[in-house]
Order: structure tokens, then C-alpha cells, then sequence
């Protein structure tokens, strides 16, 4: 038997998410983010299955070089723009779309003779805080970029929601305001719309929507998971019991002895930890998921091992499989036991997980 642990990656499942965006913005061209290697699932793979969208999303030029060099010919947006005049060179020679978040991006262009133009959109930072423009900016950076000849027929301008997960939360609308004021003044094409603009929010979808983590079969809200919206999960973590136990009342499981059994019980363990992306501050409690039933994770994740109160399951044994999330254990619940969200413990897939890739329908 082979106790290697494995995701399942789905295709069928991504490309059904992929559907669900593109009926919820009919109007608009989807960009599929798969920066982060698809968000841990694969970048080239999802690229590859992902052909009815318009275009990617990435945040670094490596990742869109890379995607080239794969054979991926479609539009690729990379979001965190150009940091040297070597990537300005790449992004020009492999047709790639450049955001762009600071004069010092613009300094990078003119410095740079272009053989090619460059198709560029400017970052607007309307709340995030974080990249983008100014409002009080964005006339200035567009007449930069049209000085250098890098408008196009009409100017691009794009912004990142940083309150969507929260539908009641009044600062999207606020940042829409002050985005379409501008949209409206420069007469530009734009974007603004993350997995959660797409899902929640219909009247900000404009031109391009970028969704990512809905692609992937996770909620974008804090207050739903996935599948109650009709998405698929794409991962299903796999590990497989490595051996089972019992111990007495007052027996401590693990690393620092943190957790004590309270009775005689049945303790699994499973042979995947946080060598391979299981988060190792998971809680005592967090779900696994053995054949269809939730049993409680107990102790401390170890690197190669975490260990299972079997109480609810006594007749587990050596062998079986366990679902660290995905079918039938949404990586929302799991995130959220670990103190973190849905997109991190995707991401944090290791390279030594053997990755399956299914495909059926
Ligand atoms: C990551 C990212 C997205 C996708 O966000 P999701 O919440 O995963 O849908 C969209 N736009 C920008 C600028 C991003 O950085």
C-alpha cells in the first residue's frame, strides 16, 4: 500500500468554477488568477485547463515568463507590475500585460527603450492601502504613460477591493464610488472585481474580473463555504493511517505532551504533518475526515504526523484513507480551525505531496 501523501486535483472541478464566474459576469472577460502556482494547485495545469477564459492573472513576471514558456498564449495580467528593466524587457517581448502601481514603475518603462509597446493598466488604490496610485494621481500617471505612447485607444485602470469577503461591510461601495468616478472621467476601461466583487457584488464588474480563490472551490465570504455556493472543491488533501492505538486515561499525545487522554481511547495516526502543508498550528478539534465521518485531530502537528482521537470511530485501521480537506471537508472549516483562511493552506501545499490529477467530468 502506498501511504504517500496525495492531492487530488480536479479539473472538471476548476472548470465548472470557471463556468459559475462567467455567469455571474456575463458581460465581462475573466481573468483566472493563478498566481502562486494557481494558488498551490499548479499553475501550467490550471492555465492548460482553464482554456475558457480570456486571459490570467499573475502577480510576478517570472510567474507569467513562466507560463509562456509553457506554451500559454493568451492575455496574462501581472498585477505587481515590472521591478526591473529586465522584466519591462520580458514583459514586452512575451506580450504581457503590465499593472502599474508607482511612478517609479513609470520611471522603469521610459528608461527602457521598448522595441514593442507595452500594454499597461494603472493601479488605482482606492482603500486598500497597500499598492496603487492615488486618486489625485491617476491624471498624472496616465499622461506619463500616454507621453511614453502606452495608452492604447483608452486608458486601463484597475483597483483592489480589501473589504469583499464582508458583503455587510459598507467599504467596498465607498471604494467603488471613488473608483467609477474615475473610470468615468478618463473615459477607461477597468477592473476591480476579486472572487468576492464577482460573487457579491454585480455592479462593479466591468471590463475584467479577476477571480482567484473561487476558482479553486472556496468561499470568498467569511460566512459561507464553497459548495453553499455552488462552487467544487479542486484539492482533496489525502493521507492514510500509519498506525492505530490505544492508551490509557492521562497518557499525553505528541510533542510538549500538550493534550491528555481524559479515558482510554483509540488514537490514529496519520502520516501527513506540517512537512507537507498541514498547518502546525492546527487546534485540537480541527476536523479530518475518515470514509464520511469528522474525527477530532489531537495533540501537535509533528512534521510527518498528526494524531486522531478515534472515539467516534473505532473501527479505523491501518491503511484507510483520510481527508485533510476538500471532498467533504471544506478547506474553509479546516482553515478556520487553524486561525487562518482557505487561500493559505492552499498555498502552503508541499512539493513532496504527490499530486493526482483527475479529471472526470
Ligand atoms: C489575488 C488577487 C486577486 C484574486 O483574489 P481572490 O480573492 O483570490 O479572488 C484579484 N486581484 C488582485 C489584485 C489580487 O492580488
Amino acid at each position: 500500500m502506498d501511504f504517500t501523501p496525495t492531492a487530488r486535483i480536479d479539473l472538471s472541478a476548476l472548470r465548472h468554477n470557471l463556468n459559475v464566474a462567467r455567469q455571474m459576469a456575463p458581460t465581462s472577460q475573466v481573468l483566472a488568477v493563478i498566481k502562486a502556482n494557481a494558488y498551490g494547485h499548479g499553475a501550467v495545469l490550471a492555465a492548460q485547463a482553464l482554456d475558457q477564459a480570456h486571459g490570467f492573472a499573475v502577480a510576478r513576471v517570472d510567474e507569467a515568463v513562466a507560463l509562456r514558456e509553457a506554451g500559454i498564449d493568451k492575455p496574462i495580467l501581472v498585477m505587481g507590475g515590472a521591478y526591473n528593466r529586465e522584466a519591462v524587457l520580458q514583459a514586452a517581448e512575451r506580450r504581457l500585460t503590465l499593472a502599474i502601481h508607482h511612478f517609479w514603475q513609470l520611471d522603469l518603462l521610459r528608461f527602457q527603450r521598448l522595441k514593442q509597446p507595452i500594454d499597461a493598466v494603472i493601479k488605482v488604490d482606492t482603500g486598500m492601502h497597500r499598492l496603487g496610485f492615488s486618486p489625485e494621481e491617476v491624471e498624472e500617471a496616465l499622461q506619463q504613460l500616454a507621453a511614453l505612447g502606452l495608452t492604447g485607444d483608452r486608458p486601463k485602470l484597475m483597483t483592489h477591493l480589501a473589504n469583499a469577503d464582508d458583503r455587510l461591510d459598507p467599504a467596498t461601495q465607498h471604494q467603488w464610488t471613488r473608483f467609477k468616478a474615475l473610470v468615468d472621467l478618463f473615459d477607461a476601461e477597468y477592473s476591480v472585481a476579486n472572487s468576492a466583487g464577482v460573487m457579491g457584488w454585480p455592479e462593479l464588474q466591468g471590463d475584467w474580473v479577476r477571480p482567484g480563490i473561487m476558482l479553486y472551490g472556496a468561499s470568498p465570504f467569511i460566512d459561507s463555504v464553497g459548495i453553499e455556493l455552488g462552487l467544487r472543491p479542486v484539492m482533496t488533501l489525502e493521507g492514510r493511517l500509519i498506525a492505530v492505538k490505544s492508551y490509557p486515561r492521562g497518557t499525553r499525545i505528541g510533542y510538549g505532551g500538550t493534550w491528555e487522554c481524559p479515558e482510554t481511547l483509540p488514537v490514529g495516526v496519520v502520516g501527513i504533518g506540517y512537512g507537507d502543508g498541514y498547518p502546525r498550528h492546527a487546534r485540537p478539534g480541527t476536523p479530518v475526515l475518515i470514509e464520511d465521518s469528522r474525527v477530532p485531530l489531537i495533540g501537535r502537528v509533528s512534521m510527518d504526523m498528526i494524531t486522531l482521537d478515534l472515539r467516534t470511530m473505532p473501527e479505523a485501521k491501518v491503511g484507510d484513507r483520510v481527508t485533510l480537506w476538500g471532498r467533504g471537508l471544506p478547506a474553509e472549516t479546516v482553515a478556520e480551525a487553524c486561525g487562518t483562511i482557505a487561500y493559505e493552506i492552499f498555498c502552503g501545499l508541499a512539493d513532496r505531496v504527490r499530486r493526482e490529477i483527475i479529471d472526470d467530468g
